[in-house]
Order: structure tokens, then C-alpha cells, then sequence
């Protein structure tokens, strides 16, 4: 089966790069060999727990230490210990691995994943420029014709290509080297290689900054907004998005994972982009993907969700992995999954007639199924 778009999300034809043009760009033949074994093995390594001491942390948003715990365990049955701040409802890692213990989680887990291929997985590829496509005609609206971008998290660098050849200026950070000289050599896309501490840009120069599932990760996502910020200029824009804790489809047991120390609802996502001085434009989604906008200082009044913690407290103690599996979520999703994989055989099947007007037919259904998984 070939890699067909969703048909709502194709770009018009006025940009210089279409999708089909992207994905042609495939992998050498070797990358494909090596990153599939890379691959394989992953499946097997990724589950493997990661120990780290770590340290106890104050709430990074209200810099309180009253904490009850809400998780024991990652979505792979490793110990993890997350807790949910009394003051502001905050769910974090806690202890936090220190500095030392995320790089050496990166070093490890990026070995474990790429073994000796020197670029990502085909699979990770053709994803990454999917969600790269996507993302543009999402926020095509707000691209500077002329102007500064910067994408932290830049990963494979697809965003910032489809971003460059559509004739924006954007950059890309990313402190996964293999990554880095991925982007660098592919795309010949500009990517400071490092964290977003290590990089040097000057403040108020910069437009648009799009922080994509990245700020789950840091350590210090506060502060982390707050230096974005600087690079703003007054009335800049940050597209930050980063998973849903509250998102009724996540299963209770894949609630956690070792590498996001952090577990946003919108509700904490707003209060910390208020307290890093943005508004929130009303361009935001409904839930933890936002549109901020630069405003000329922090609130002051930033808890404008007081009772944000009693809402995660109920959340959790409803929404048990007991409750998820006897309630009819996971069987009717199930229902979906196969009757989506009866359609794709189904098409498959009449692709193979002879007659083209029923294949036609059958396509065209295969099509609306991509459509709505997408
Ligand atoms: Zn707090």
C-alpha cells in the first residue's frame, strides 16, 4: 500500500513543494538496510527501564512542594514516579533526573534506536514529513512572508524544509546531533545543534517560534517559554503543542512515559504561557496545542484555573486502567481497527478486477478511510 495523503490535507499547488515531491525524496538503499535492523531492535530495547536517582523538584509553575502521587509506572510497566501539585495541578516526573541523567537517557536511547544507522528510520522519515506538511497548512496563516522562524525540536529538520521552500526564513534547533546532520545533509536546512540553552539568538528578532511536542521533554519548560520569549519580538507568535493528559482516547496505562517529565492539561499549559508573559490568541485549539502571543509583561494573575488540581485529582481517581477496560472504549475501538482493515482488504481486492469502475469505487473508499485515520 502506497503512502496516499489525506485528501483535506493536501496543500494547494501555490507553494514550491508538494508532497508527493517530499516523499520521493526516499532513503539510500543502505540507510534503509541498516535502519530497519535499527528498527527491529528498537522494538525490543525501548521497553528496557531506565534507572536514575534523579532529584526532588519544587512545582516548576507555582514553586510549591505539596505533591500527591498519581503514577507509579510508564506505559511499559518500568518504575516512574509522577506526581500532581496541589497548587496549580502540575503533573510531573518527581524526583527529576538531573541534567547528567536526561542526556545520558538521550545518548542511550537514541543508540538504542539508531545502532549505527546514521540517519533516522525510513518509517520515522516519511511520519516526520507527513506531520511536516500538516503543520504547514495549519499555520500557513501565521507565516511571516518575510521574517524569522525558528522551530525548536527541530528533529529530521521537515518542517524547516517545507518551511525554506516556501521562501520563509526558518531555522531549526535540535540536540540530537544524528538528527542535526541529518537535517543538515538532507535538507541543507539550518540547525543549531544543541539544547535551547546553548543556542545564541539575539532578543526581539524573531517572528514566529513553533515549540512541536518538545516542551513535555525539558527539564525547565518555564523557563524554557520564558527564553523564548526573549527572542520574540513584542507581538510575536509561539505555536506550542504538546500532549493531552485529559485525552479521553489515551489508555490509563499508556498515560506515562520515561522522557516527558512533564504532563500537561490545557488548563497548566495556559497558566505557564501566561506566567512566561504571552496572551493566548484565540487561534488556540481547544485543548493542549496554543497559539501565544508575545505580551509586553507576564500576568501577574497567571492561576486563573484555582481548582485545577481537584480536577486532575478527579480525573485520575475516574479514569482507571479497572474502569477503561470495563467500560466499551477499548472494544469499540478494536470494532474500528478491524472494520478500517476489512475496508483496506476489501479495496485491495477490487484493485486487482479488471473491471475499473468498480476499482474506482473501492478506492475512493480506501481514500475517505486514510482520510479519517489522518
Ligand atoms: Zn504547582
Amino acid at each position: 500500500m502506497g503512502f496516499a495523503f489525506p485528501a483535506g490535507r493536501r496543500p494547494e499547488r501555490t507553494g514550491r513543494v508538494s508532497p508527493a515531491s517530499l516523499l520521493r525524496r526516499t532513503p539510500a538503499p543502505g540507510d534503509v538496510a541498516s535502519s530497519l535492523v535499527a528498527d527491529f531492535r528498537s522494538t525490543f530495547t525501548r521497553t528496557l527501564p531506565y534507572r536514575f536517582v534523579g532529584e526532588l523538584r519544587a512545582c516548576e509553575l507555582c514553586g510549591g512542594d505539596r505533591h500527591e502521587v498519581v503514577g507509579r509506572r510508564d506505559r511499559y510497566g518500568n518504575r516512574l514516579r509522577t506526581v500532581l501539585c496541589r497548587g496549580c495541578g502540575l503533573v510531573f516526573t518527581n524526583p527529576m533526573p538531573t541534567d547528567e541523567e536526561v542526556d545520558r537517557f538521550y545518548e542511550r536511547h537514541y543508540r538504542n534506536l539508531y545502532h549505527g544507522a546514521y540517519a533516522p528510520t525510513p518509517k520515522a522519515i516519511l511520519k516526520a514529513r507527513r506531520g511536516a506538511l500538516a503543520r504547514y497548512e495549519d499555520l500557513r496563516r501565521f507565516l511571516p512572508a518575510t521574517g524569522r522562524v525558528i522551530d525548536v525540536g527541530a528533529g529530521s529538520g521537515d518542517f524547516v524544509h517545507v518551511l525554506r521552500s516556501n521562501g520563509i526564513a526558518a531555522e531549526g534547533i535540535e540536540p540530537n546531533r544524528a538528527f542535526a546532520a541529518y537535517a543538515r545533509r538532507t535538507y541543507r536546512a539550518p540547525i543549531h545543534a544543541g539544547g535551547w540553552q546553548d543556542v545564541s539568538i539575539p532578543p526581539e528578532s524573531v517572528d514566529l517560534v513553533t515549540a512541536n511536542h518538545v516542551l513535555e521533554h525539558f527539564r525547565n519548560p518555564l523557563a524554557a517559554l520564558w527564553r523564548m520569549h526573549s527572542w520574540l519580538k513584542t507581538g510575536g507568535l509561539l505555536y506550542v503543542a504538546v500532549p493531552d493528559i485529559e485525552n479521553p482516547d489515551r489508555t490509563p496505562y499508556g498515560r506515562f512515559h520515561v522522557a516527558h517529565l512533564y504532563n500537561f492539561n490545557r488548563a497548566s499549559l495556559v497558566m505557564m504561557a501566561l506566567r512566561a508573559g504571552f496572551a493566548i490568541d484565540p487561534a488556540s485549539g481547544r485543548s493542549t496545542d496554543l497559539m501565544l502571543r508575545k505580551a509586553p509583561q507576564p500576568a501577574s494573575d497567571w492561576l486563573i484555573f484555582p481548582d485545577n488540581h481537584e480536577r486532575l485529582a478527579r480525573f485520575f481517581s475516574r479514569f482507571t486502567n479497572r474502569r477503561y477496560f470495563l467500560s466499551p472504549t477499548p472494544y469499540r475501538r478494536w470494532v474500528r481497527r478491524m472494520a478500517r482493515l476489512g475496508g483496506v482488504m476489501a479495496a485491495a481486492q477490487f484493485r486487482a478486477l479488471p473491471d475499473a469502475g468498480t476499482a474506482g469505487v473501492a478506492q475512493g473508499a480506501a481514500v475517505d478511510d486514510e482520510r479519517k485515520r489522518g
